[in-house]
């Protein structure tokens, strides 16, 4: 499937956006006031954002959590209505932009949108897209028994287990090495 370059970008913040959860309740929240928020948005680089609001904050909450859930979904049935309720709920705008010296591409969110409304939008229609190209087992979860990070899997054969091969992948085979040994010399 064609990823264009403002898919690819909403890709990155959708996944951003989804392991800023903490994981239990031990783990730090990466979002948990509005200066974190400010830090999500400019390392993003999410565009027409206006002042910061603890109201944005908990709508952004809320459509982490939404989110979320798209990346657990069973099958494209399933992530088809979570993704139509929360574009539906942002409202779209979609009009053809080329802002900042990027090619022409489509935004969806409407002008004045709250950054939780734009996100939705966004990401909402970038992972639609993944459901209408058939690719939906793209959005996933890391099978680390420890971590489950979300991630997209963009390769060829579909094949990536792992939200970043050089840490999770690697600390498997590790341990699996070491298990090995282990049973060799036992
Ligand atoms: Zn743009
Ligand atoms: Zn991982």
């Amino acid at each position: 499937m064609l990823i264009t370059h403002d898919t690819r970008c909403a890709l990155d913040t959708v996944v951003d956006l989804v392991n800023t959860a903490p994981d239990d309740e031990q783990a730090v929240d990466g979002l948990a006031d509005v200066a974190a928020l400010g830090e999500f948005v400019r390392r993003n680089d999410i565009s027409d954002v206006g002042v910061l609001t603890e109201r944005d904050l908990d709508g952004v909450q809320s459509v982490r959590g939404r989110f979320a859930a798209v990346f657990a979904a069973p099958d494209p049935h399933a992530a088809a209505s979570l993704i139509n309720e929360l574009v539906a709920a942002a409202g779209t705008t979609p009009r053809l932009t080329d802002h900042d010296g990027y090619d022409w591409h489509v935004h969806y969110f409407a002008p004045g949108a709250s950054v939780a409304d734009h996100l939705a939008a966004d990401c909402g229609m970038a992972l639609a897209f993944f459901v209408v190209a058939g690719e939906q087992e793209r959005l996933r979860r890391c099978e680390a028994p420890d971590c489950r990070r979300a991630f997209v899997d963009l390769s060829r054969n579909r094949s990536r287990r792992y939200c970043d091969s050089r840490t999770c992948g690697n600390r498997l085979h590790v341990a699996a090495y070491r298990a090995r040994r282990k049973e060799a010399a036992g």
